[in-house]
């Protein structure tokens, strides 16, 4: 079974999964392994062994399907984002079932990265873009540099195609930690783009500013456009 929080047609926000603005679906997963301070999605996040927690429903990779398809059908939509929570903690038998009806939609996985070496196997053969969200030092979570340079150095291995990382940027901190994301990139021959979103605390045309001013146009700047729109 899948624990799904959401199922909706929504506009492509991230620049991870091109064509921003087009109309997608996002199925938003429920549970999450993290406890990030601002998470934007704190209902997904619930455990779903949680007695309270109503916010989810437990379905079939098929009953999946049909409430995709129920705001898909004759509309044209390609795209799909699977997201959370954290979707890599969903059994992966069900996940795997659920990708193979979804075979003729681009599908993109917008993963915290925890799972990675766990998941390995099931990444490599999905064959769907991959978004991996590393969590800024604003967030609460805090990685050892080896973890970070172990996980690049996975996504490295992957076919999933096309693979981006993304840091979301509430302080210069997390910019920096961002700019040290991409310095590890160079060390182990990692070249997927690397995203840089600002929250509105911090501000699209600051952290525009900062990239100019401080030289990190190696960094790319992602203005998620659902954020502004509050569509998702
Ligand atoms: S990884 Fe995402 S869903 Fe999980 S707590 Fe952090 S922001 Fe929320």
């Amino acid at each position: 079974m899948l624990y799904v929080n959401e199922i909706k047609r929504t506009l492509v926000g991230e620049c991870g999964m091109g064509g921003q603005g087009q109309w997608m679906v996002l199925v938003r997963f429920q549970g999450c392994n993290l406890k990030c301070k601002w998470c934007d999605s704190k209902e997904a996040s619930l455990p779903t062994s949680l007695e309270s927690n109503t916010a989810y429903q437990k379905l079939t990779p098929s009953e999946v399907w049909g409430k995709i398809s129920d705001v898909t059908i004759d509309r044209g939509t390609e795209k799909i984002l699977l997201t959370g929570g954290e979707p890599l903690m969903q059994n992966e038998k069900d996940l795997r079932a659920l990708l193979d009806i979804l075979i003729d939609f681009q599908v993109y996985i917008e993963t915290n990265g925890e799972f990675l070496a766990e998941r390995f196997k099931f990444l490599d053969e999905c064959g769907c873009g991959l978004i991996v969200d590393f969590k800024p030092p604003s967030s609460g979570i805090k990685y050892h540099r080896d973890t970070i340079r172990y996980r690049l150095d996975r996504l490295n291995m992957l076919c999933a195609e096309p693979t981006t990382v993304k840091v979301v940027v509430h302080t210069m901190g997390d910019l920096w930690f961002a700019n040290a994301i991409w310095e590890y990139t160079q060390e182990v021959n990692h070249y997927h783009p690397i995203y840089v979103s600002a929250t509105p605390d911090f501000g699209h045309k600051r952290l525009y500013e900062e990239l100019c001013k401080n030289n990190l146009t190696h960094l790319n700047q992602n203005v998620q456009i659902h954020k502004i729109l509050g569509c998702a």
